[in-house]
């Protein structure tokens, strides 16, 4: 069975910058996979490019089987990729509703978004206290929560996280990571960026290590996760 995404030998670079070098991947239709590695490895690029906000110099990136690489950001949405960007980039200014809105913005269905809105809600109730709130006055949970309802607005087939728990506290990731294991389970494939590479290995399928532009190991999360290099590098020993 083809892959749902494939990343075939991408290079990306910034400017003189060759930040992804000859890097490639593959997402199967309903796995979490994680990318992880430290900081600068260029996990994030990686999601920048499957986004379509980077395109890649030289390789191919196809989803469903078309090619995705070098189409506009909106088109990768409107084929069913949503990205959840660093840092939540939510619109502090609007309210948690008007957010949810804009995730929706490619999508005409009335019916079908307002059955969405319920569904975010649902699954994010501290949102449906909050519809009418500021969302630059959310904690930082709160708008993780947003960032991630917002995405799903758009009806994604293929999530991309980035690094969801930056900055939470130890409970609150463990909320956010079992919603992520919800939404997977309710029918979204996911590919999720992540520093925290215990907490990611253990609701991952599979795994792959960046370090500096390259993928060096790669496999089943588990096994990835009693791996001695893993755990010395990325696991705290
Ligand atoms: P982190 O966990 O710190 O976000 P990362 O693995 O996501 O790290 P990237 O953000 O993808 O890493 O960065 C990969 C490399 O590209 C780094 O060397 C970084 O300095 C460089 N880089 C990232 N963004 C830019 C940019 N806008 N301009 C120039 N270089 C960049």
């Amino acid at each position: 069975m083809a892959a749902m995404l494939d990343i075939k030998d991408i290079n990306v670079y910034y400017g003189a910058i060759h930040a992804i070098k000859g890097i490639s991947l593959t997402v199967n239709e309903g796995e979490i996979v994680t990318l992880i590695g430290a900081n600068g490895a260029g996990k994030s690029t990686t999601l920048r490019t499957v986004s379509g906000l980077l395109t890649p110099k030289e390789g191919e990136i196809k989803f469903l089987g078309e090619t995705i690489s070098g189409l506009p950001a909106q088109d990768i949405v409107r084929a069913g990729i949503s990205q959840v960007p660093e840092g939540r980039r939510i619109f502090a200014n609007m309210t948690v509703m008007e957010n949810l809105e804009l995730g929706a913005y490619i999508r005409t269905d009335k019916e079908g978004i307002e059955k969405d809105y319920q569904m975010v809600f649902e699954r994010f109730p501290r949102l449906a206290e909050r519809k009418e709130q500021q969302a630059g006055t959310l904690s930082g949970g709160e708008q993780q929560m947003l960032a991630m309802g917002r995405a799903l607005m758009s009806r994604p087939k293929l999530l991309l996280l980035d690094e969801p728990s930056m900055g939470l506290a130890p409970l609150l990731i463990r909320e956010i990571f079992n919603i992520i294991v919800d939404i997977n389970k309710a029918g979204t494939t996911v590919l999720l960026v992540e520093q925290n590479a215990n907490m990611a290995l253990s609701i991952a399928n599979r795994a792959y290590v960046l370090e500096t532009g390259r993928i060096t190991l790669s496999g089943d999360a588990k096994e990835l996760a009693a791996s001695e290099d893993v755990r010395k590098a990325y696991l705290g020993g």
